[in-house]
């Protein structure tokens, strides 16, 4: 088994690197991809201020751990890309990932949308429209394009993305 899509606590993940090689070596995973998010421009990201050298240092602490081990590990990044599906990192980060995941975290939409109202037209259809481009744009990977992901703008205070998609797939 293979895990190209994995966080760890260098961003949202709940557990170290380490602990997360360990944990895929004892479940017989041959291949993981540790995917931490990683985009300047996504202002709802808790760790947007990570420099290039930290995202560098935290390959280079996964290359050091795993070389030795039972277990091929992968360093990449989920990102977002533009509206035309371009990548929005520079090109030495590009270069220090093994796997780009591009993720559709964010639309650019300038209609108007309410807190609590978890679907809206237009903003599917810009939606739809950003995933499109992103299948035929840069990056190895699509990441989680499977579904409607209601923008942040919708999120009632305190409510997690996971809480609002669960919402918004029982009402449509
Ligand atoms: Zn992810
Ligand atoms: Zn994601």
């Amino acid at each position: 088994m293979i895990d190209l899509h994995v966080h760890t606590n260098f961003s949202d993940g709940e557990a170290d690197y380490k602990t997360i090689i360990d944990l895929a070596i004892k479940k017989g995973i041959t291949l993981i991809a540790i995917t931490d998010h990683y985009d300047p421009f996504d202002i709802h990201l808790k760790n947007r201020d990570t420099t290039e050298e930290q995202l560098a240092q935290h390959f280079r602490n996964i290359k050091s751990y795993s070389s030795d081990k039972n277990i091929k590990v992968l360093c990449g990044i989920e990102t977002c890309t533009d509206t035309y599906g371009k990548l929005r990192i520079s090109e030495s980060v590009k270069s220090m990932c093994e796997l780009i995941i591009t993720s559709p975290h964010y639309v650019e939409f300038n209609g108007e949308l309410k807190i609590g109202d978890y679907y809206n037209d237009d903003y599917w259809e810009a939606y739809k429209r950003k995933v499109l481009n992103m299948a035929l744009g840069e990056g190895d990977i699509l990441g989680h394009c499977e579904t409607y992901l209601p923008s942040k703008m919708m999120e009632m205070p305190g409510e997690s993305t996971f809480a609002v998609v669960r919402k918004s797939r029982q009402s449509s």
